[in-house]
């Protein structure tokens, strides 16, 4: 396991005894305004997938087709992560897919750290719901939140950490593999490192859900 192991306030370190349903963190979701995102967004994009999936993916927020269609994920950059995951020997229906943002930044601009700060409760949230086995973090933001760092993602990408119960893989976002073939053979290395890892915890009696 790599370096840093992030034991901090982002990530919940044990299960709880009492812990959300998807169904409850929605619910308190509600119709959020905390962030000025409120008054842009089409609506919220709350999140995706098996409700107790053994990898959860992390992405950074809703771009236009996720806004307008209210999932996560959809259209190139969502073909390029579909494509990716059968690497893995996954399908989309056995992952749980969220970000660090419930609503699209408009322009797609990068997020703010305050929006950051006032939405993450819900993925903490989430994460309690699912408790996956696996982290999968998709990019910079969603990398640098769950890892508690400010290193880059060309620098953590591809290799296992720990942060709280959880084992985490940062890879580069989708989205940038779609014109940069460099950037996809590297992808493709860590999907089939995120299959050998549940093989792994497989076979050492863990992750069976
Ligand atoms: S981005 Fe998060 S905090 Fe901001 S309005 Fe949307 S759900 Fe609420």
């Amino acid at each position: 396991m790599s370096e840093p192991s992030a034991e901090h306030n982002a990530i919940p370190a044990a299960k709880p005894h009492r812990h959300p349903t998807l169904e409850q963190v929605r619910a308190e979701i509600g119709d959020c305004r905390r962030c000025p995102l409120a008054e842009t967004r089409t609506q919220i994009v709350f999140g995706v997938g098996a409700p107790h999936a053994r990898v959860m993916f992390i992405g950074e927020a809703p771009g236009r087709n996720e806004d307008l269609k209210g999932e996560p994920f959809v259209g190139a950059a969502g073909h390029k992560l579909d494509a990716l995951l059968s690497e893995a020997g996954l399908t989309r229906d056995e992952v749980f897919i969220a970000n660090i943002l419930k609503c699209r930044p408009p322009q797609n601009r990068d997020p703010r750290p305050e929006e950051i700060e006032v939405c993450t409760p819900y993925l903490r949230d989430q994460l309690r719901a699912v408790w996956p086995d696996v982290i999968v973090t998709l990019g910079k933001y969603a990398t640098q939140f769950v890892l508690h760092t400010d290193r880059g993602i060309t620098g953590l990408r591809g290799k296992l950490y720990r942060a709280g119960h959880f084992i985490v893989l940062p890879i580069f976002h989708p989205a940038a593999a779609i014109y940069d073939p460099t950037k996809n053979d590297l992808l493709v290395q860590d999907f089939q490192l995120l299959g050998r890892t549940l093989a792994e915890l497989d076979a050492q009696g863990e992750g069976q859900r």
